[in-house]
């Protein structure tokens, strides 16, 4: 199994974290809130309360050795696009980052980001071919 790690354990990063989990993998869950981590720590293989902005953490964390990572900071523009900048320059190949607009993808593929995810609107056509589908089941 793989080894991933999360970075922001919001809603997104920590559903990310324990479905990760879940499907047997070893996940790193980082986040600069105490809280959020506290609230991972018995579920995750590992838990690390730092600020992922600064690229020594990321280093010495050793970002470089996991099989992939997902930068799942929401609100935080410049945080999200800058970890994303640090860990491509790191060489890191898989790098799942989440965006809030298209032209915020646009930047981050751009930046090296191999994987963009916009949660809102990947539920939403979700749930619109769940509808669809249970519509087809009716008839
Ligand atoms: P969600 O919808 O997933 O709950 P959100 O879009 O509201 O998240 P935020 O709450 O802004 O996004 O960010 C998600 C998490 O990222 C938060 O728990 C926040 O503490 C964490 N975070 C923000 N900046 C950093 C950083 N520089 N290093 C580590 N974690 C960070």
């Amino acid at each position: 199994m793989g080894t991933y790690a999360v970075i922001g354990l919001g809603r997104f990063g920590a559903s990310v974290a324990r479905t990760l989990t879940a499907l047997g993998h070893e996940v790193l869950g980082v986040d600069t809130s105490p809280k959020k981590v506290q609230a991972l720590a018995e579920m995750l293989a590992h838990v690390v309360i730092a600020d992922a902005e600064d690229e020594e953490t990321l280093r010495s964390l050793g970002m470089g050795n996991f099989d992939g990572v997902v930068v799942a900071i929401g609100q935080d523009l410049e945080a999200n696009i800058l970890v994303t900048v640090m860990l491509s320059e790191m060489g890191i190949k898989n790098i799942t980052a989440k965006a809030q607009t298209e032209l915020h993808g646009q930047v981050l593929e751009k930046v090296g980001a191999s994987k963009i995810v916009y949660p809102e609107e990947d539920m939403g056509v979700k749930v619109a071919k769940s509808i669809s589908s249970e519509t087809i089941l009716d008839f």
